[in-house]
């Protein structure tokens, strides 16, 4: 039986934005979101709370935002500073554990599980890393702490912005049961709308169906989901991580033949794959598409750009491409799609996926 490991998630509050607030006393309290002006159709990087109660997030067009708060303020985005910043908070954190796994600039994982300090209280070492972390950046971050990544991550959002929260073991199978199938790692719109039309809202419902179901439902994350709805997780914490691809595919009920449902389903697809890759805010220059007949053998098609796809939507032509090269006339089982080849563009190239993603206020 192994022992049980301790998790640290750290997740800086509306990181970017906090940033900027730092730095423009004028800005503190005010609506602000870090975006280009409207006029060259961007999208917002971080909002800051004061936006949030305008209903203004990441990833919003920063024209929609204006609209929704017109003394709104925009920030031009400081890519470089937040770097720094970044870096300012991954030494904090080194000097804790050498198990750090960054997720993007403002969010990490931390393996305490052998850290000598704090009597080896995970709690106390997330309280006191936080107190640091304000102490050195000014900047306040929220704290998860449990027994695995995934109810770390969702933990460090319950009490946020400044706050910490901790699911002790006894409790995570139970936490688990109670999360809508949304909050689980890893579920996106079409996962979870798919579990929807299967009756499935809470990690209650995920754990009435058997392994074997899920693996049908959902291939090989199926098994996941049957650990997470019980509140296990073993992913490790990986201090080194180097992220060579990014993908999402789905196993469907019924085999399908025709070429405008596959296509839809590859958008889904997509759209999963895609929401991954700005989570970890990656530059993938490669779109891989994938089919696995009824007979289960696979074709796959790719296409590699010489800029990186920056929205979901940039993929919609390559797909449609992809799959008008692939013969037709063979019922389809399984569609994929994978992002690759990861680097980075010149910074002009990259707003768009430096996003935000901590979730709303509460
Ligand atoms: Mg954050």
């Amino acid at each position: 039986m192994p022992r049980s490991r301790k998790i640290i998630h750290i997740d800086m509050d509306a990181f970017f934005a906090s940033v900027e607030q730092r730095d423009h006393p004028e800005w503190r309290g005010k609506p602000l979101v870090v975006a280009r002006p409207a006029a060259e159709r961007g999208v917002v990087a971080a909002a800051s709370y004061e936006a949030r109660r305008y209903g203004i997030h990441s990833a919003m067009s920063t024209y929609r935002a204006q609209q929704r708060c017109p003394q709104l303020i925009l920030a031009p985005p400081r890519f470089a500073v937040y770097r720094a910043v970044s870096l300012q908070i991954r030494a904090l954190m080194l000097a804790v554990t050498d198990l750090v796994e960054p997720l993007s600039l403002d969010e990490a994982y931390l393996d305490v599980s052998d850290s000598p300090h704090e009597s080896g209280s995970a709690t106390r070492i997330a309280e006191r890393l936080r107190a640091e972390i304000f102490a050195a950046t000014g900047l306040t971050a929220s704290a998860g702490v449990s027994y695995n990544k995934m109810l770390a991550k969702i933990a460090s959002d319950l009490n946020k912005p400044n706050g910490i929260a901790v699911i002790p073991p006894a409790q995570g199978a139970a936490f688990a049961a109670s999360l809508p199938v949304e909050r689980f790692h890893g579920i996106g719109r079409a996962t979870a709308a798919h579990m929807h039309a299967l009756g499935i809202q809470t990690g209650a419902d995920l754990c009435r169906l058997s392994r074997e179901t899920l693996h049908h439902e959902f291939g090989k994350q199926g098994d996941f989901y049957y650990d997470m709805a019980r509140g296990i997780d073993l992913r490790p914490v990986e201090a080194t991580r180097e992220r060579k691809s990014i993908g999402s595919e789905t196993t469907f009920a019924r085999d399908i033949e025709d070429r405008a449902a596959l296509y839809q389903a590859l958008l889904a697809q997509n759209r999963e794959a895609f929401a991954d890759v700005q989570r970890r805010q990656l530059q993938p220059h490669t779109l891989t598409l994938k089919l696995k007949y009824s007979d289960f053998s696979q074709t796959t098609r790719r296409q590699t750009l010489s800029t990186a796809f920056t929205r979901e939507t940039d993929a919609h032509y390559w797909i449609a491409r992809l799959l008008n090269d692939i013969a037709p006339a063979r019922p389809v089982r399984l569609v994929g799609i994978t992002y690759s080849g990861m680097r980075e563009d010149s910074p002009q190239q990259e707003l768009p996926l430096m996003l935000d993603f901590s979730r709303k206020t509460p």
